[in-house]
């Protein structure tokens, strides 16, 4: 089938699991009782985009609180009760962040509840979103390893030793994300690659790599208004992908200043690409994600495209997530009455 959909990894949280509208947000309970939400909000999540008509389920993120820091709390060696605040993504925005300051080692799994739920509750395709090592590393203060090189290579065993855990539960796609290759684009063919190579060692699930501009939040569409004309960080990283066993790559296009031509440097690679836009409110027509997909179609096969949303929808209010939801959704469909 041509035109498989997914989503980058986030949907909003229902406002009985967490503060609607905004990242970070505190859960609304805890113990027991948010173990309990976040399983309904899991399933919930995993029925909507059913309903919505996609093809690559996720369990929408509502295990977490953040992208990475979902991840961090179930590590040993950093210290979440004293943050410190960090400018992150070379100073676009602060963050109060822990602090590593012993050797880095998993307690246990990390994603197993909601990913069990998850499987448990669709016979579709499942991805799991994991963060990608050195976006890690930019979201961390580092007070132990010295050497940001070295604690991005820890995270990613284990990163590896869960991803391959996700596995084993039955995921079917893991997907890492990279935010951070679209800021320190010399970095990632230095040391960047090789770490997400680490991450992903072992795996036979498919595997993928998410780099986007990010969230819909203010400090992005700042950001965005200073990288003039035509966004070309893609160009810096993708031959380095290219060289990569990495499968998949999920990358921004709609109502980005992408120049898509830039697809052309991933022969060969499986492009998920952004039709829907998370930083607008405005919900996409299935004809605005026929023109993006046409749009890519000159430099990926049709064969070699999966329709997502350009970014995670965490911070977004819910009935228009939903409303994209259905965009990408029949959007795919009418793509593939057209083009198929
Ligand atoms: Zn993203």
């Amino acid at each position: 089938m041509l035109f498989p959909t997914t989503i980058a990894g986030s949907l909003p949280k229902p406002e009985w699991l967490a503060e609607p509208n905004t990242l970070w947000a505190p859960w609304r309970s805890k113990g027991d009782e948010l173990a309990r939400a976040k399983r309904d909000a899991t399933m919930l999540a995993v029925k909507l985009q059913e309903d919505a008509g996609i093809d690559i389920l996720t369990e929408g993120e509502q295990a977490r609180q953040h992208f990475v820091h979902g991840f961090l709390e179930k590590v040993e060696g950093i210290d979440f009760a004293h943050k410190v605040e960090l400018g992150i993504r070379k100073d676009r925005y602060k963050a109060m962040v822990p602090q590593v300051v012993a050797p880095l080692m998993l307690k246990g799994r990390v994603h197993a509840d909601e990913a069990r739920v998850a499987r448990a509750h669709t016979t579709r395709k499942l991805k799991f979103t994991l963060p990608g090592p050195m976006t890690i590393a930019d979201t961390v203060a580092d007070r132990y390893y010295g050497d940001k090189v070295k604690m991005a290579f820890a995270f990613a065993e284990l990163l590896n030793n869960e991803a391959k855990a996700l596995q084993a539960d039955g995921v079917d796609v893991i997907q890492f994300d990279e935010p951070a290759f679209n800021v320190f684009m010399d970095e990632v063919s230095d040391w960047g690659i090789k770490a997400l190579e680490r991450a992903a060692e072992g795996l036979t699930c498919t595997t993928a790599v998410h780099i986007c501009y990010g969230y819909g939040i203010k400090a992005n569409t700042d950001w965005k208004q200073t990288l003039g004309s035509e966004w070309r960080q893609y160009e810096d990283i993708f031959p380095a992908i290219a060289k990569s066993p990495i499968q998949q790559v999920a990358i921004e296009c709609r109502n980005s200043k992408v120049p898509l031509d830039l697809l052309a440097l991933l022969p060969g690679k499986v492009v998920q690409a952004g039709v829907i836009d998370v930083a607008s409110d405005t919900v996409e027509t299935a004809e605005d994600v026929v023109t993006v997909i046409e749009q890519v179609a000159k430099f990926v096969p049709l064969s070699h495209i999966v329709a997502t949303t350009n970014c995670g929808m965490a911070p977004m209010r819910r009935d228009i997530a939903e409303a994209k939801l259905a965009a990408l959704g029949a959007g795919a469909k009418l793509a593939r009455e057209r083009l198929g």
